[in-house]
């Protein structure tokens, strides 16, 4: 199947999509209509029609979408086929919570290995990973591991992504608060769950439903 060119807002929207695809289909559903897909994914269903265009799935009034077309695309256009092998920096509260929690449950992707620099957790296994310390960075980390996620303390941020730009790392999930500068061969993306709460007691207060 061609890889068309999406743009960057719809293919944040794949995994949500493929999620729910993924159960309809597994419950023998054979269509579904992009209404019945905006109330379960919480898009609205213009935003899904034109998302789903640029995948070439045209629904047809009155009947909906093809399910396993679409799940077809999805897992390809994902890699579901797969597994996404990530390594976790930093096992501190937040990053055993990850750890411990099954990303594959929900789509192919698996923390195969940590790293710390605290030697009460280095050689341990936490959620049947193990825990090397950072100075083995270069020798541990298995080429195939392309992702890191990034839960150290903010003031050691920098430097940890600085050594994993050299390594194969081609993409970082920074669950800091830090803001962190990458070569341009890295994409980066910044989850910063205060920050997040803050802007939702902000909408509450300011934006009352
Ligand atoms: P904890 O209570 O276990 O310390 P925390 O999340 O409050 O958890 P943080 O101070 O945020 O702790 O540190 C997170 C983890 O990052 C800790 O396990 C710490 O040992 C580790 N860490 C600190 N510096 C580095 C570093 N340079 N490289 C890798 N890991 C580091």
């Amino acid at each position: 199947m061609d890889q068309p060119k999406i743009p960057h807002a719809t293919a944040k929207r794949l995994p949500l999509y493929y999620r729910f695809i993924k159960n309809l289909s597994l419950s023998g559903k054979q269509r579904v209509s992009s209404a019945e897909l905006s109330e379960a994914v919480k898009v609205d269903s213009a935003t899904i029609r034109r998302d789903f265009s640029y995948f070439g799935a045209l629904g047809k009034k009155g009947y909906g979408y093809n399910v396993n077309y679409l799940l077809s695309f999805f897992s390809q256009t994902l890699d579901q086929e797969d597994i996404t092998r990530v390594a976790l920096i930093g096992v501190g509260n937040l990053g055993t919570a990850f750890l411990h929690y099954n990303f594959t449950k929900n789509n192919n992707t698996k923390i195969e290995i940590a790293f710390d620099v605290d030697e009460n957790k280095v050689g341990k296994q936490i959620g049947e990973i193990p825990v090397y310390h950072l100075d083995h960075l270069e020798t541990e980390l298995p080429d195939n591991v392309k992702v890191a996620i990034l839960t150290v303390p903010a003031g050691v941020a920098q430097s940890v992504a600085d050594r994993l730009a050299k390594t194969g790392i081609e993409g970082i999930l920074n669950f800091t608060p830090a803001r962190i500068d990458v070569p341009a061969h890295i994409r980066i993306h910044h989850i910063d769950l205060a920050v997040e709460l803050q802007t939702l007691v902000y909408f509450l207060k300011n934006y009352p439903k």
